[in-house]
């Protein structure tokens, strides 16, 4: 048996942020899986480049994984979410304002919205919607990572590849956590990229 999805139930916002490397996407999974757990309806979206609704997977670093619908605009949400009682979406900082409107429109539904997203870009700057979603959320978590440099709690995503783009969409070996301390944004040397592993094929 169904549990029921009772149209005018509570439905709010919560808002999984921080820098890379602080868990935002197992948050995200560990608290859509509870909900699973409670027989409740889920669905998970993330953004990609692709073109379709193609299925896919919301993955942490950790290797945690989740089954999730890629989309390339926000607006393509409310047409996919169907009775869902549960609706995350993982990697926010990529959908845009628009984002926020549906996040709301969500929640006012009856849902239960779980975003995760970046608050700030690499150069320290408030990566909307993050900002806005935050405002308007019942529940906003921010978690910290560990600053590579002295072991102490980082909220800074540092870039390590000068790339003169604001986003590095996968390239998670281009940053590292960092402290205030320890963050900059001024521009670095290109020598500081991190060494990729080695193709064993090209040697
Ligand atoms: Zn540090």
């Amino acid at each position: 048996m169904q549990p029921h999805f009772v149209k005018g139930q509570l439905g709010w916002i919560e808002v999984v942020t921080g820098c890379m490397f602080s868990g935002k996407t197992e948050e995200l999974i560990r608290r859509v899986r509870r909900a699973m757990y409670a027989r409740q309806r889920v669905v998970v979206f993330k953004p990609g480049i692709d073109d379709r609704y193609s299925t896919d997977s919301v993955g942490s670093h950790s290797g945690m994984q989740m089954r999730s619908l890629q989309i390339t605009k926000a607006s393509q949400i409310p047409g996919l979410v169907q009775d869902a009682q549960v609706v995350g979406v993982d990697e926010a900082q990529f959908l845009g304002p628009e984002l926020v409107e549906i996040c709301e429109a969500l929640a006012n539904e009856g849902r239960r919205v779980i975003v995760a997203g970046l608050d700030q870009d690499y150069r320290g700057v408030p990566f909307e919607p993050i900002p806005q979603l935050l405002a308007v959320a019942e529940y906003i978590t921010k978690n910290l990572a560990i600053c590579t440099v002295c072991g102490n709690p980082a909220d800074r995503s540092q870039r390590l590849v000068d790339a003169g783009t604001r986003v590095l969409v996968g390239a998670t070996d281009a940053y590292e956590a960092r402290c205030r301390l320890h963050w900059s944004a001024e521009p670095f040397p290109r020598q500081q990229q991190l060494p990729l592993g080695e193709n064993l094929a090209e040697s």
